[in-house]
């Protein structure tokens, strides 16, 4: 089974991204880069590369609904006709709702985040809006599933975490597509996530739960959504698990009797924190209180529009 990678630009602090091409009948697509011309010409040049066209892709498979994985999801369907394929947790992202934002504003207010981060940061969502097209039609993606691609199948691996809907496809010579589940250089960070009508939902303890899961495969290599393959998952995997729990000390140990808020703790955490890195500074700080919630080691507390944490 032929997989070329190839690496398209984005402009976000995160560098470039990788799609896939999984060369065979039907032309499978692995993600579509963020909308903006220059990951559609370095898209086009890529595909030239392995003897392809945009035209030629009948299918597009989205491991998650991030801005720099799917942006483009649209402009390859409109020039190609490719079926979008998707899995559901992720619709909501895909297709660009609004409720999305108006969730991570009330969250940031109850993070205790001063009104001069919540503009800035606020503007940066507006600012994401012209890279992707909303997808509002694809076909569902489901855990257990095969994708086959020349009479060789992919398994489809609902691995949530990074993303509610993320996936993973994986084949049995032992090579995993892993999106953003595992990345090489630095720790997949899951953000913080909300269902429609507002609940926050835990994502670090899913992503670690969908981390073990890939550990049982065994996999020789994984294609991961930015950097070079991984040639040994399995302790890349054992590597991020204890980072987890590492951090989890941390942050443990930096609550004290006066309760304090998500905010605080993050600017404990981090010396330079700034509209575009609080967002990820917030996740990591809640995705670790939530596996010590889980420890019955933490408890919140309200304090003013905000919530304060401190040790139970
Ligand atoms: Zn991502
Ligand atoms: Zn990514």
């Amino acid at each position: 089974m032929q997989v070329h990678r190839i690496e398209l630009p984005t402009p976000f602090p995160v560098g470039p991204v990788n799609v896939y091409l999984l060369d065979g009948e039907p032309l499978t697509l692995v993600d579509a880069g963020p909308k903006t011309p220059e990951a559609q010409a370095a898209l086009e040049e890529g595909l030239a590369r392995a003897g392809r066209r945009v035209e030629e892709i009948r299918r597009l498979i989205l491991t998650h609904g991030h801005t720099d994985h799917f942006g483009n999801a649209m402009w390859i369907r409109a020039r190609s006709g490719a079926e979008i394929y998707a899995h559901p947790a992720d619709q909501p992202k895909i297709a660009g709702e609004r409720w999305i934002i108006d969730h991570l504003r009330r969250h940031f207010i109850l993070s205790g985040l001063p009104e001069s981060f919540l503009g800035g940061f606020m503007d940066r969502m507006r600012a994401m809006r012209p890279l992707f097209d909303p997808v509002t039609e694809f076909q569902p993606l489901s855990d257990g599933g095969t994708v086959e691609i020349a009479g060789d199948g992919w398994r489809v691996l609902h691995c949530p975490g990074h993303s509610l809907g993320h996936v993973c496809l994986f084949h049995l010579e032992g090579t995993l597509i892993a999106g953003d589940l595992l990345l090489g250089d630095v720790s997949p960070n899951p953000l913080v996530e909300f269902t429609a009508e507002g609940r926050r939902i835990a994502t670090l303890p899913r992503y670690l739960h969908s981390l073990r899961r890939i550990l049982l495969l065994n996999c020789e290599r994984a294609h991961p959504g930015h950097g070079g393959t991984i040639g040994n998952p399995g302790a890349r995997i054992r590597e991020l698990i204890s980072h987890h729990e590492q951090r989890k000390e941390e942050i443990y140990r930096l609550l004290g009797r006066q309760p304090k808020t998500l905010f605080e703790l993050a600017a404990e955490l981090y010396q330079n924190l700034d509209e575009i890195n609080v967002m990820l500074a917030l996740s990591e700080v809640i995705g670790h209180l939530d596996l010590l919630a889980e420890e019955k080691r933490v408890s919140a507390i309200r304090r003013g529009v905000a919530f304060g944490f401190r040790p139970r």
